[in-house]
């Protein structure tokens, strides 16, 4: 095996990657998503914004089962999401999520946290996933890091290995939630223009991000939540210039 497999192109536009109906959750007592509804068509980009404590993060984290639901229906490329194990395996697989703080293994080398999953989640040979480890950090533009450890990078180069490492799983969706919220004002574009080519590519993205340029440049739908509801959903132009709900558009004064 020489090159990865190629980046899974959509191959059917109206093909369902993920699919939320009715979905509830609760912290405790607390209600925290109130009947979420969402599809998500394969190869299409959907931008989350809204306040701090919306529910924004427990909803992604709940389509790859980080968290659980507890009512509604999640189904992530055709398989639903119950408390079968092995289910929840083949869609982690499938999934791949970058986070607010890039959540690299410190004392492994930018290389092994790329090699890991492949070797033991997917059981490649070690040589096989170091050639596709260093594809992708080609492709973020960092193979020259391989060696070091992420403390020796800065938050922004971090980041694009987090994104390059969740792509060496070869992950048919990938989910983001404020990748680059922690990071200094100049690393900011070297990463959304790594997260731009990958929608370019097709791939089927969820992101969290008040980064609203980069919303108007890739989202097909930028969604809006509040306490726990999607309160509007529409595509980039008139959900900035023709907001709908004063909320929306409380929130949209305040960022942009
Ligand atoms: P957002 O990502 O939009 O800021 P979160 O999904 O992180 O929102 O959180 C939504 C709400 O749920 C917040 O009020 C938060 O305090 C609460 N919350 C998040 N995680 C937990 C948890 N593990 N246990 C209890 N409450 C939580
Ligand atoms: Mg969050």
């Amino acid at each position: 095996m020489a090159s990865p497999a190629p980046m899974k192109m959509p191959t059917t536009v109206n093909e369902v990657a993920v699919d939320l109906t009715g979905v509830h959750k609760w912290y405790g007592e607390f209600h925290v998503l109130k009947d979420i509804n969402l599809t998500v068509r394969r190869g299409e980009r959907i931008v989350i914004c809204g306040p701090s404590g919306s529910g924004k993060s427990t909803m992604i984290r709940c389509i790859n089962r980080l968290e659980e639901h507890q009512q509604g229906k999640i189904v992530v490329d055709g398989i639903e999401l119950t408390n079968d194990l092995k289910k929840i395996d083949e869609i982690r697989r499938e999934v791949g999520m970058v986070f607010q703080h890039f959540n690299l293994f410190p004392h492994l080398t930018i290389l092994e946290n790329c090699t890991l999953a492949p070797i033991w989640v997917k059981k490649m040979p070690k040589k096989d996933a170091e050639e596709v480890a260093m594809h992708y950090l080609k492709r973020v533009r960092i193979p020259e890091q391989a060696l070091k450890y992420p403390g020796q990078l800065s938050g922004g180069q971090q980041q694009r290995v987090a994104i390059a490492r969740a792509l060496c799983m070869s992950p048919k969706i990938m989910l983001f939630d404020e990748p680059t919220s922690a990071l200094d004002p100049e690393m900011v574009k070297e990463v959304l223009d790594t997260m731009v080519g990958l929608a370019e590519e097709g791939m089927t993205m969820l992101c969290v991000t008040h980064e609203m340029g980069f919303a108007r440049q890739v989202a097909n739908r930028v969604i809006f939540m509040d306490f726990g509801q999607i309160i509007e959903m529409n595509e980039p132009n008139e959900f900035f210039s023709h907001p709908q709900h004063e909320r929306t558009k409380l929130f949209l004064s305040q960022i942009l």
